[in-house]
C-alpha cells in the first residue's frame, strides 16, 4: 500500500514529468499525475522506507541521431524544439558515441567557419573535429541505481547535470535521461524520508497528527461521495502523568507502546491508530455502517486496558477514557470533528473516567483556538501589529553580511508570540496572505531606505512573495509602485519566491516574472529542492538565485544524500548560471561542507538569528565576524 500523501506533497498537475526532454513525454494531467505520483512516491510503503530505485525509472526514449547523418540535422532538431537540450549519436550498430549538448553546438556553429564547412558533413566527421571538443557522454546501464549515478555525474563536472546520460540496456541504447530528473529523484527520495519523520511517530511507529489530519479530510471527502459514515474516536491515558512520574520516563514510554498495542488490537484492521500528542491518541474508523460499531469499539478497549500491563518489573493499570464523533451525524467539519470527539472523552473522564461517551448536542464543547486566531491575525494586519525581523545574509568565507531576509513576526497580546510557521499557514488558507504579504513588503522597503538615509552600508533586503500574491494580477505594478514612492534602488531588492508557486499557470507567472525583472529586482527560488520545477522552464523562468533548503543543509557533515543533494543543486546552478545561497546554516561544519562544494553565501544561526530592526543595526555597527561560539546559541 503506498502511504497517502500531505497536500503540501502533490506538485501541481503537469510539472511531474521534468526535464530537457520533457516533450518526449505525453503531458500528464489528472489520473496520469496520481499514477505518476504513486511510482514516484511508492518509496514509502507499509510506513516503511522502500529500496533505492533505478535509471530506468528516469529513462526517456529519444529519438536519436546517426554518425553518418548530416550535421544540419542536429541544427534542425535544436531548431525545432526550444526546450531540447541534448541528442544522442548512435553509430551504425546501435552504440552511443556522443552525446551533443544544445549550448555546445550552438556555440560551435555560431564561428564563421562552423556553418559553412559543417552543414553538409556527418556528425561523425562533426563530432571528430578537435574545435567542437565536446565533453565524453556518460553511459550508464538501465540497472544501475540513482544513487551511484548521481556520484558519477558529480565527480565528471558540473556540465553533464543539465546534458545528461545516455541509458544503456546489455550495451543498447535505450534512451536519455537528464541530470534534473536525477536530482528531482533524489531529492523525492529524501522528501520520503522527511516525510515519513514528519507523518509518523517516533516512539510508537504509527501516524502522528499531521497524517492523521491528512487522513480525516481524505476519509471525510470519501465518506461524502458514498454516502457513508465515518467516526473519530478521542482516547485519552487516564492519570498518564501519574504513571509517569512515578515509574519514570522511559516505564512510561513502555506504557505507551503497550497501550498502542492494545488499541490497534481493538480497532479493526481498517482503522487508522495515531498518536495526537503525549498519551493521546485516535481511532479513524471508516466505513461505519451502524453506529453501535463504535460503541463497540470503544467498549472493547476499554475492557482490555483493564487488565494490567507489566512494565520494568511493575505491574501498572492504565485505564484509559474515550470520546466519539461521528461524520456527518455530528460534524461535517474536519477540525471541529476531532474536538468534539475530544468534549465527549472530557464528558467520560468527570464521569470518572475509564469509560466511553459519544458526542451528543448536550455535550459541551471547548471552543478551540484556531477560529479566533484567523480574526485576530485580521485584525492585528489591519491595526499593523505585526513586525518584522530581519535575518543577516552573510558570505560564508568571513561572515560579512551583505543583506537580510525580512520575516513576518506576530507578538500576540495574551498569547505571546505566535510562529510564523502557524500564522502564515493560516494567512494562506484565509487569504490574509494577501494584505500581510503587501505590508510585509512595504514595510520592507521602506526600512531600506530609512537605513540608506541614515547611512547605514547598502544591504540587499531579501522578501518573502507567497503564490497567492504572484498570482494577483496587479502584483508587478504594485511592486514598482511601492519601489517608486520609497525611491530604493531596485538591485538591492530581491523576491523569494517557491517552486510551487512558480508551477503554477506557467505562462501567467511567466508574464510576472519578466514584469518583475524590467523593474530591475531579483529573484531567487525559494526552498529550493522541496519543491517540483521541471528544468525546461526553470531554464526559461528570469530567476537569478536558488536557495538550498535548510533540510538539506542540516546535519550536511554526516549525511552523505544531503550533501549530494546540495552539490547537484550548486551544479545545476552553475550549469544554469544562476548563483546559489544556502539557508539555516547552524554549525561551522555545515559552513564548511557548503563552501567546499561551491557555495559562497549562505544565512542561518550561526551568523545570526532573525533580529528586530535595532538589534540588527548594532550588529551591524559592530560589524561583526562570525563567532560559531556565542552565534551557534
Ligand atoms: P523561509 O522563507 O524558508 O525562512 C527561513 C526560515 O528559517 C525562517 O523561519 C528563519 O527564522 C529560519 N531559520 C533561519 N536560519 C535558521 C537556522 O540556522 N536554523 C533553523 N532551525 N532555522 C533557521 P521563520 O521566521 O519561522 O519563517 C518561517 C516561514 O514563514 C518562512 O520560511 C516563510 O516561508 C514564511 N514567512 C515569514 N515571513 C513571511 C512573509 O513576510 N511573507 C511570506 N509570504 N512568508 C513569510
Ligand atoms: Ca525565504
Ligand atoms: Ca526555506
Amino acid at each position: 500500500m503506498t502511504v497517502g500523501l500531505s497536500k503540501s506533497f502533490m506538485p501541481p498537475a503537469g510539472s511531474v514529468v521534468a526535464g530537457a526532454l520533457a516533450n518526449a513525454a505525453p503531458p500528464v494531467t489528472g489520473v496520469a499525475v496520481r499514477e505518476t505520483l504513486q511510482r514516484q512516491f511508492v518509496f514509502i510503503e507499509d510506513g516503511r522506507l522502500q529500496d533505492a530505485p533505478t535509471v530506468r525509472q528516469l529513462l526517456r526514449h529519444l529519438e536519436p541521431v546517426r554518425t553518418r547523418e548530416p550535421s544540419q540535422r542536429i541544427m534542425a532538431r535544436f531548431s525545432e524544439d526550444a526546450a531540447l537540450y541534448a541528442l544522442p549519436v548512435l553509430d551504425d550498430e546501435g552504440k552511443p558515441v556522443a552525446l551533443v549538448d544544445r549550448k555546445h553546438f550552438m556555440e560551435f556553429f555560431s564561428k564563421p567557419f562552423s556553418q559553412e564547412l559543417f552543414r553538409r558533413r556527418s556528425v561523425r566527421d562533426l563530432i571528430e573535429h578537435k574545435e567542437f571538443g565536446g565533453a565524453a557522454p556518460i553511459v550508464v546501464d538501465e540497472g544501475c541505481s540513482i544513487e551511484d549515478v548521481a556520484q558519477i555525474i558529480l565527480a565528471s563536472g558540473m556540465h553533464h547535470m543539465l546534458t545528461g546520460f545516455l541509458v544503456c540496456s546489455a550495451g543498447r541504447y535505450e534512451g536519455m535521461a537528464n541530470g534534473h530528473d536525477l536530482l528531482n529523484m533524489i531529492t523525492q527520495r529524501k522528501q520520503a524520508e522527511l516525510y515519513y519523520m514528519a507523518h509518523y511517530d517516533h516512539l510508537t511507529g504509527i501516524p502522528n497528527r499531521i497524517l492523521l489530519a491528512d487522513r480525516i479530510e481524505q476519509a471525510c471527502r470519501e465518506a461524502e461521495r458514498n454516502g457513508d459514515m465515518l467516526a473519530v474516536l478521542f482516547i485519552d491515558v487516564d492519570r498518564f502523568k501519574h504513571i509517569n512520574d512515578s515509574l519514570g520516563h522511559s516505564a512510561g514510554d513502555e506504557v505507551l507502546r503497550k497501550v498502542v498495542e492494545r488499541i490497534t488490537a481493538s480497532a479493526r484492521r481498517s482503522d487508522t491508530v495515531a498518536r495526537l500528542a503525549g498519551d493521546e491518541f485516535v481511532i479513524l474508523m471508516e466505513n461505519v455502517s451502524d453506529p453501535s460499531l463504535v460503541e463497540l469499539v470503544a467498549t472493547r478497549l476499554v475492557k482490555a486496558m483493564r487488565a494490567p500491563i507489566e512494565v520494568a518489573g511493575h505491574s501498572v493499570v492504565a485505564t484509559v477514557s474515550i470520546g466519539s464523533a461521528i461524520y456527518p451525524h455530528d460534524e461535517t467539519r474536519v477540525a471541529a470533528l476531532i474536538t468534539k470527539a475530544d468534549a465527549a472523552m472530557y464528558e467520560a473522564k468527570a464521569r470518572g473516567r475509564n469509560g466511553y461517551r459519544r458526542y451528543t448536542t448536550a455535550t459541551t464543547v471547548y471552543n478551540p483556538a484556531i477560529i479566533s486566531l484567523e480574526a485576530e491575525l485580521r485584525k492585528a494586519i489591519e491595526q499593523e501589529a505585526l513586525e518584522l525581523h530581519y535575518q543577516p545574509l552573510v558570505h560564508l568565507a568571513d561572515g560579512s553580511v551583505f543583506g537580510v531576509e525580512a520575516l513576518a513576526r506576530w507578538q500576540h497580546p495574551q498569547r505571546g508570540r505566535i510562529s510564523p510557521a502557524q500564522f502564515i499557514q493560516i494567512a494562506e488558507e484565509s487569504g490574509l496572505i494577501i494584505p500581510l504579504g503587501e505590508w510585509a513588503l512595504r514595510h520592507a522597503l521602506r526600512r531600506l531606505k530609512t537605513w540608506n538615509e541614515a547611512g547605514v552600508p547598502p544591504l540587499r533586503m531579501s522578501i518573502n512573495i507567497s503564490a497567492l500574491q504572484l498570482q494577483r494580477r496587479g502584483f508587478p505594478d504594485f511592486l514598482g509602485a511601492q519601489m517608486r514612492e520609497c525611491g530604493v534602488d531596485p538591485r538591492y531588492i530581491e523576491l523569494e519566491l517557491t517552486e510551487t508557486a512558480l508551477m503554477h499557470d506557467i505562462d501567467e507567472v511567466m508574464a510576472t516574472l519578466n514584469k518583475i525583472k524590467a523593474l530591475g529586482v531579483s529573484l531567487a527560488i525559494d526552498d529550493f529542492g522541496t519543491g517540483f520545477s521541471s528544468l525546461s522552464y526553470l531554464r526559461r523562468f528570469p530567476v537569478d538565485r536558488l536557495k538550498i533548503d535548510q533540510s538539506f543543509v542540516r546535519g550536511i557533515e554526516s549525511a552523505p544524500v544531503n550533501e549530494s543533494i546540495a552539490r547537484a543543486i550548486v551544479a545545476l546552478a552553475k550549469s544554469l548560471s544562476l548563483d546559489i545561497i544556502a539557508e539555516g546554516i547552524e554549525t561551522p561544519l555545515e559552513c564548511a561542507v557548503l563552501q567546499r562544494i561551491g557555495c559562497r553565501e549562505g544565512q542561518g544561526y550561526l551568523f545570526g538569528r532573525p533580529m528586530a530592526e535595532p538589534d540588527l543595526l548594532a550588529y551591524l555597527g559592530a560589524g561583526r565576524a562570525p563567532d560559531p561560539e556565542k552565534a551557534a546559541g
